[in-house]
């Protein structure tokens, strides 16, 4: 999986990407990634990379021209990549739409700054807009960084096995169920009986059902339309009848 990062800001990715996960995917040769700073694209003295919008109003846009310039040389290089805007306008990332991603070849990944981008880029070039969520950031790059974050975690062979992404809240449309490590006992807190039992049909079932009613309590949402195993509806029916019984 490539990434290409369409920028005016490249300094803001130092970190984020030479650390922990990302820096194994770039290091094991499972990603890359590429920065690319519009402004480079720009022709004019002052390298101006945005203009006031027509029609007037608040802020300043990105110009079509750097931008499309700077689009075209990537895409050139990289036939097989998908054009994806980072905007709050854009479907909104979700694990689904990671898993998505994760799919093709490579991601030329376009971050906007100011009030946004002259619109005649998305109508030229983008196949996808992105949204991270609904609120405006002051630039694409962290939404960015979001798309690279989840996108490689889902790149076969980056995880290691004993961290694989399959048991991750919304892998499987749950929540995941709540995790303890040692001591057995902390500030009076102790861990479920069930996690020390060292039975693992015991583990497995208390998992599911632990991840039923964190899902049920915190994202009602996405248990909404979801198909429901046999053992999964017992399991609510238990944690329903706790909840009566409690006083919940
Ligand atoms: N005026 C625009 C917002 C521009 S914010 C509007 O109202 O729609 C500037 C840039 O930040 C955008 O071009 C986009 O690249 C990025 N951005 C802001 N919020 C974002 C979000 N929620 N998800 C992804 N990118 C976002």
């Amino acid at each position: 999986m490539i990434f290409d990062i369409l920028t005016l800001f490249p300094g803001m990715f130092a970190g984020p990407f030479d650390e922990s996960i990302i820096k194994r995917g770039k290091d094991k040769q499972l990603i890359d990634i590429a920065l690319h700073n519009i402004r480079d694209w720009a022709t004019d003295h002052h390298q101006t990379a945005d203009d006031a919008p027509y029609g007037g109003g608040a802020g300043m846009l990105m110009k079509a021209g750097p931008l499309a310039a700077c689009i075209e040389e990537v895409r050139s290089r990289r036939p097989f990549s998908t054009v994806v805007m980072t905007s709050p306008q854009g479907r909104r990332l979700t694990h689904k739409v990671a898993a998505e991603l994760a799919e093709r070849d490579g991601l030329i990944i376009i971050c906007g700054r100011y009030e946004g981008i002259d619109e005649r880029i998305r109508q030229l070039f983008v196949e996808d807009d992105i949204s991270i969520g609904d609120y405006v950031l002051s630039g694409g790059e962290i939404a960015a960084m979001a798309i690279v974050d989840t996108v490689t975690r889902l790149v076969p062979g980056v995880l290691g096995s004993d961290e694989s992404a399959g048991s991750d809240s919304f892998c499987d449309g749950l929540l995941e169920y709540p995790q303890y490590t040692r001591p057995p006992e902390f500030r009076g807190v102790k861990v479920p009986d069930a996690l020390l039992s060292g039975n693992h049909e015991l583990i497995r079932k208390w998992r599911r059902r632990e991840s039923l009613r964190k899902t049920r309590r915190l994202r009602p949402d996405l248990l909404e339309g979801m198909p429901l195993s046999r053992e999964d509806l017992a399991l609510l029916a238990e944690i329903r009848q706790e909840e009566d019984i409690s006083g919940i």
